[in-house]
């Protein structure tokens, strides 16, 4: 068994998660300003349906892609914590090794590609 490169794959989870992490908090400083808004405007805020309406929606898509990125952290997570145990790059299922090209385009997959299949598969 040949062992994967981790530290390879460490530095561009790393690199991830930051990004991600800045992502997240950008959403969280767009939040605040705008309740920081809405409080101001609380005799108005009944009386705009139509702009309430619209703004909900706004949130509603930011609130999706939050959840997104901290899935994503998640996963970050959980491969640097593979990576700190030894289990990086094996897969949960069959326990053989994920592809390095895999690993490369998924960093955090849990998977080798025909599990992952299979799975999708039902
Ligand atoms: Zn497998």
């Amino acid at each position: 068994m040949s062992a994967i490169d981790t530290t390879r794959f460490r530095d561009a989870l790393l690199e991830e998660r930051k990004r991600v992490a800045a992502a997240i908090e950008n959403l969280h400083e767009d939040h605040q300003g705008s309740m920081a808004d809405e409080s101001g405007e609380d005799a108005v805020f009944d009386n705009h349906l139509a702009d309430t309406a619209t703004e909900t929606y706004d949130r509603e898509l930011d609130y999706t892609l939050e959840e997104n990125s901290e899935h994503v952290l998640t996963e970050i997570d959980g491969a640097l914590r593979r990576i700190a145990d030894g289990s990086f790059g094996r897969c949960r299922t069959c326990d053989g090794l994920i592809p390095e090209e895999r690993l490369e385009a998924l960093p955090w997959a849990t998977e080798c590609i025909d599990c992952r299949r299979r799975e999708e598969r039902g």
